[in-house]
């Protein structure tokens, strides 16, 4: 099959000499992974006019209909990408989050108004990346490279060159699969980067059709007001959420009693697929749910009769911090090289801070030399780990709110006299990260909140504004020539 753009150079002894390696000053990037992460790069990327290339190994794409809490931390990047409005109009605005027992008593109601609700957001993502720049049904394999360039090869044995090489293929990455398998036997690799992946939970999640707003009044609120059931004797949270569409995403997490990894006898059974989610909506039915008219109490039950079988999936959660992001000429972004769980509704939002580093240190790079990209590598992870690290612990923190167990029972019970400036003080950690695009014209930042410093705009702006001083400067000269 002839695939509409060969990516990447062709073997060296191919290569014309017009076209040859040093004369390239932009290097050309494969991405594999067209999720939220991925595409972002994509569309950066685009914007600065470097070649790209995504691949992805499904050949639908589809996310799973789950609701997606977003906010502050990502607008001036949608500004510059100009689909900020265009978000605001999927999205509802988030009023608050309310923790409560399967009792239906309040536990805690955390102010939660810097954010909103958009679970199209990756529809709207899609739209901006051209069809030909991502192939779908292409599923990374392997890679090697050297000096010069990566070798990628496909599942499908075919083969491509490229520069620069981004794993933005989530929690099970095969790129970081293989980099780790490379860096086997150097001391880069931490021990727990050597550690199977941990699944310490089962999520069940489905979004309704729309909803009569007689029987679910939530739907008619101009805010959205988000519940979070705690199962007080089970092992289960569930959560609801109100969508801009008036239908209701909702979501089951079980809490295992202890991490499981791939390795492990369960993930030999075929317990996985639309049975065993059937399964698991049959165990949950009965859980009691907020927001029925007149205080009436619905039932999950109610609601997945009203969501269509194949708005429904069942899936593991891992969570787990990689410390090894890059090698040579390959990068981690997203949940490839950071998964956390959906507690703190963060994971999404990360990807894309990721994609904005990466972009950044992408365009500015002087040549795509080895030592060039490595460089750009590092600064990349210098700037994000520490955040990536900070999420992960918050993300922790929110877990353990909604988690089993002695220590999320009094966590919960505490949480009932916390005044309200503490959780205040979590909030604005959460949005303190605020990146933007060096190659495009920067947004006012209208943030209250005190703005976390990012390197990868410092740094590169001069760089980039030193070379459009030089072109205009070329131009000049060559209209002078000219006349
Ligand atoms: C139930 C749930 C609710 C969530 N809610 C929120 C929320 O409210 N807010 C928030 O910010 N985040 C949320 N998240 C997290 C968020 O969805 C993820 O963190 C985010 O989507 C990660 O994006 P990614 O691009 O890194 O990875 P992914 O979305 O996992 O994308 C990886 C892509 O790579 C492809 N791929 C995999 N292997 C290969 C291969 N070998 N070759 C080619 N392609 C490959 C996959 O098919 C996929 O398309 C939620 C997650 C879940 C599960």
């Amino acid at each position: 099959m002839s695939l509409p753009f060969q990516f990447g150079r062709p073997p060296p002894e191919q290569i014309p000499s017009q076209t040859s390696y040093e004369a390239s000053s932009k290097p050309r990037v494969l991405i594999a992974g067209a999720g939220i992460g991925g595409l972002t790069l994509a569309i950066l990327l685009k914007k600065a006019g470097v070649p790209f290339e995504v691949f992805e190994r499904n050949r639908d794409v589809k996310q799973l209909d789950s609701v997606m809490a977003l906010g502050a931390p990502i607008a001036p990047l949608l500004q510059q990408l100009g689909i900020y409005d265009d978000l605001v109009k999927i999205a509802k605005p988030l009023a608050e989050v309310n923790v409560i027992t399967d009792d239906m008593e309040p536990v805690y109601t955390m102010n939660m108004d810097r954010l909103k609700e958009a679970p199209d957001l990756y529809d709207l993502l899609w739209k901006q990346v051209p069809r030909e720049n991502i192939i779908l049904g292409k599923s990374f394999h392997n890679f090697d490279q050297d000096k010069k360039s990566v070798l990628v090869r496909c599942t499908d044995a075919s083969k491509y060159y490229c520069d620069i090489l981004i794993g933005a293929d989530g929690a099970n990455s095969k790129v970081r699969e293989n980099m780790y398998k490379s860096l086997e036997g150097t001391n880069v690799l931490s021990a727990s980067d050597i550690a199977p992946l941990p699944y310490g939970y089962i999520c069940l999640v489905g979004q309704t059709n729309v909803l009569d707003p007689e029987e679910f009044p939530d739907v008619k609120e101009e805010f959205c007001k988000d519940y979070f059931v705690v199962g007080t004797n089970s092992k289960y949270t569930w959560c609801t959420f109100i969508t801009k569409k008036n239908t209701l995403c909702w979501m089951v997490i079980e809490f295992l009693d202890r991490a499981a990894t791939k390795e492990d006898e369960s993930f030999r059974h075929p317990n996985w697929g639309s049975q065993a989610a059937e399964t698991m909506c049959n165990q949950v039915r009965d859980f009691k749910v907020p927001g029925g008219k007149d205080g009436k109490v619905h039932t999950l039950g109610d609601l997945i009769d009203r969501t269509p079988k194949d708005r429904i999936s069942r899936i593991m959660l891992e969570e787990k911090l990689f410390s090894t992001w890059h090698s040579g000429r390959v990068a981690l972004l997203g949940d490839a090289c950071h998964k956390l769980i959906p507690s703190s509704g963060q994971g999404a939002t990360s990807a894309m801070h990721d994609a904005v580093a990466l972009a950044n240190w992408i365009v500015s790079l002087e040549s795509p030399s080895m030592v060039d990209v490595n460089n750009a590598f590092k600064e990349y992870q210098a700037e994000r780990y520490p955040i990536a690290k900070e999420e992960f612990e918050q993300n922790q923190g929110f877990t353990n709110v909604l988690g089993k167990g002695i220590r999320s029972a009094i966590t919960r019970s505490v949480l009932r006299w916390l005044p309200d400036s503490v959780w205040d003080g979590s909030l604005t950690k959460m949005v303190l990260v605020r990146p933007q695009a060096s190659f495009l014209p920067l947004v006012e930042d209208k943030g209250t909140v005190e703005l976390a410093p990012q390197p990868s705009l410092t740094k590169t702006l001069p760089i980039i504004k030193e070379r459009a001083l030089t072109k205009e400067r070329a131009a000049k000269r060559s209209s002078v020539i000219a006349v």
